[in-house]
């Protein structure tokens, strides 16, 4: 049988591992210049974003909402077609988790459904550009500011992407990144929280290092001695070794191509698809520019399990993103009930992700919209 094609893959260059030992064999394996290099290389993807690197995407929005000061009797909204840790993060620090519907269309946070759910204790509203296709950020910034909260974008999905010609990372009080093997751009491990605020840079870098405080200026006790140091709100350690960092900074070189690449792919599988009656393909709105991460292909007729158990019976790794974050049972442990967001769950039972990842050959293209033509009885 031909050789299993997974949904997402990292591409790894003879560079990449070249720029990696070159760390290795030096001084910083962590806490040294390659972790400032990577911010500086990440800020050029983000407008000149300030960016602090973390360990996890999942550590990035824990730094985040930590720095927007997410705390018990505070509300997060959010969307239900994401990965846990948009919500669970801000479940951790105390948060109450509200979830909104999404468009029909794009699956992302609908800002309407958004306005209907802001109360006075909304303190962070977290949409998440599902597929790596931004979400209607100006429309949900309006909506946050009006009430007092925060705007986070989880660009997991998405750096590198643009929205009304505006860079992703330039736009929200909080961006968050995620570095994961199968994401836009890896680092093994990693992810990164960048905003335009001080304040929150502040407390980003706090909250990624235990809170320590080195500046004598802003110590309690500065004339301890020089080896003093001091913490003033509880952190955790969630730096980004140089070794990985390293390894960001080579990657960030080819985010262009890969964005081009992934393009292409969706392309071709939109033209592919464009006669099937069974399905429907991705919408693009006015003035986004995604870098795709994901072709989440909808499959009709409640067809979505027989599509995945036929592609994944002819080796092609399909998968499916979501399961609406309140079906978890965390959640439905406390009380959240399915049928909260039909939209979302719609799009949940229909959704099947198509391998797209930068090396994935044009052969390898064919071979998947034969698959799915297949699953038709077309050719
Ligand atoms: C991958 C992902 C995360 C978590 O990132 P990790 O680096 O795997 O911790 C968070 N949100 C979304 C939308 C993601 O896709």
């Amino acid at each position: 049988m031909a050789e299993f094609l997974p949904y997402g893959r990292q591409s790894v260059t003879d560079e990449d591992i070249a720029a990696v030992t070159e760390v290795l064999r030096g001084d910083w394996l962590t806490t040294g210049p390659a972790v400032t290099q990577f911010e500086a290389d990440l800020a050029e993807h983000t407008g000149g974003t300030p960016a602090v690197a973390v360990t996890s995407g999942t550590a990035a929005l824990h730094v985040a909402y930590a720095a927007a000061g997410i705390g018990t009797g505070d509300e997060v909204l959010t969307t239900p077609m994401t990965f846990v840790a948009t919500a669970s993060t801000a479940a951790l620090l105390g948060a109450t988790i509200v979830f909104a519907d999404v468009d029909a269309d794009t699956a992302n946070l609908s800002p309407a459904a958004v306005e209907a759910a802001m109360t006075s204790r909304t303190k962070v509203v977290a949409a998440v550009d599902y597929a790596g296709h931004p979400a209607e950020l100006d429309e949900l910034a309006r909506i946050a500011h009006a009430s007092g909260a925060l705007l986070l974008e989880d660009a997991a999905h998405s750096v590198g992407g643009t929205w009304q010609g505006r860079p992703v990372g330039s736009i929200a009080d909080l961006t968050t990144l995620s570095f994961f093997p199968t994401k836009n751009l890896t680092t093994a491990e990693g992810g990164a929280v960048a905003t335009p605020s001080e304040e929150l840079l502040a407390g980003a870098r706090g909250f990624r290092n235990h809170g320590l405080v080195r500046d004598k200026a802003a110590q309690r006790f500065p004339d301890e001695g020089a080896w003093h140091q001091e913490v003033h709100e509880f952190g955790l350690n969630y730096r980004l070794p140089d070794v990985l960092c390293a390894l960001g900074s080579s990657q960030l070189r080819r985010l262009d191509e890969f964005k081009k690449r992934r393009a292409r792919i969706h392309a071709r599988y939109n033209e592919a698809f464009a006669d099937l009656d069974g399905v429907l393909t991705p919408v693009t709105r006015a003035g986004a520019d995604p870098a795709w991460h994901l072709y989440p292909l909808r499959v009709l007729d409640g067809r979505r399990r027989a599509m995945f158990d036929s592609l994944r019976g002819i080796g092609i790794g399909v998968q499916v993103n979501y399961i609406p974050a309140y079906w978890h049972p965390v959640f439905a442990d406390l009380g959240y009930q399915r049928g909260m967001c039909p939209n979302a769950e719609l799009y949940y039972s229909q959704e099947l992700s198509l391998p797209l990842f930068p090396s994935l050959t044009d052969t390898d293209v064919e071979r998947v919209i034969a698959g799915v033509r297949g699953f038709f009885g077309e050719s």
